[in-house]
């Protein structure tokens, strides 16, 4: 019987990230190092897959730091931490090592260097992210205002109008988040923020991959987790660019192949949390039931390397 064809558009840019890749090393280069077990406070990236396989080599998660017992090293997930999390573990004479990706580090960085200079700031985020979590985390409780929504801004109460800085968080959508900003700098016209918000690489680059080629698609499928902020964002952005079925997967399992009836194109990426062998099992899965030539869309090169730490690069 022969199978009905399908032209599937792969993007590229499409799944991990440099933060991501630079995470799950860690976790793997400790366990090398210190041997099992090694906690992770919460998962390190947010990919079922990737947990489940650190887990088998003996990495044990955890969602706070008082689970750890205080003679096994710990490290601290890719979304980053409040600064309340390392001072506890140092002051409990823990081994930790710090996976937050350097790009939201820098966000950190900026968020504390703002408050220094007096400025009050502002976080364009999603309440309870650990990102945000994390980010708002690196201020005393309540210096940090959090909108999420063009709305938000008409709420916010500031101390000083004038005297105002924003960041946001690294996996937003670029032009949700541009709405926000607009809507900021409109009734704050003196606030500071970064000249291209916080977005990273990674999640532009998806966004942009994702622009081009769902107009094409008569479906688009994101590989995924439920909690992956980029990835939910990529369902979004291929929905409004005007792809009539946008859905995200884990896996080859979750394809509701009965609406996927009578396609001729898919279109399909993956967050930058998940790893190509998921999005092979769902190529593959297409092959079993369609004739599919694939059709790469390229919009950017990506070469981004991150360093891990040191001292895990140093011999035990
Ligand atoms: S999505 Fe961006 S900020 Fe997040 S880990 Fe990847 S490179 Fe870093």
């Amino acid at each position: 019987m022969s199978l009905p064809p399908l032209t599937l558009y792969l993007a590229a840019p499409r799944g991990f990230c440099a933060g991501v890749d630079r995470a799950i090393k860690i976790v793997e280069m400790a366990l090398e190092k210190w041997g099992a077990p090694v906690y992770v406070r919460h998962e390190i990236v947010h990919n079922k897959y990737v947990v489940d396989s650190l887990r088998d080599k003996g990495a044990v998660f955890v969602e706070e730091l008082e689970e750890c017992p205080p003679d096994r090293p710990v490290i601290f997930s890719a979304h980053g931490v409040p600064k309340a999390v390392p001072a506890e573990a140092a002051a409990r004479e823990m081994v930790y090592v710090d996976a937050t990706c350097p790009l939201v580090s820098k966000v950190h960085i900026e968020a504390a260097r703002h408050s220094e200079n007096g400025l009050q700031m502002i976080m364009i985020g999603h309440a309870g992210h650990p990102e945000t979590v994390g980010t708002m985390g690196q201020l005393p409780d309540g210096e940090v205002l959090l909108v999420e929504t063009p709305e938000d801004v008409d709420h916010v109460e500031v101390r000083d109008p004038d005297r105002l800085a924003f960041v946001t968080q690294t996996t937003l959508s670029l032009d949700d988040t541009a709405e926000i900003v607009a809507a900021l700098r409109q009734r704050f016209p003196n606030i500071i923020g970064p000249h291209k918000e916080d977005i990273c690489y990674a999640t532009t680059n998806r966004q942009e991959a994702v622009k081009a080629m769902a107009p094409e698609c008569d479906a688009l499928l994101v590989v995924g987790a439920p909690n992956s902020s980029n990835s939910k964002r990529l369902v979004e952005v291929g929905a409004r660019a005007g792809c009539r079925y946008a859905q995200l997967v884990q896996r080859a399992a979750d394809i509701d192949w009965r609406a996927l009836e009578g396609i001729g194109s898919i279109g399909i990426t993956a967050g930058a949390s998940a790893p190509e062998i998921l999005i092979d099992e769902v190529i593959d899965a297409f092959r079993t039931r369609y004739d599919v030539t694939v059709e790469t869309v390229t919009t950017a090169e990506e070469n981004v390397e991150f360093k891990v730490p040191r001292v895990l690069r140093e011999p035990a």
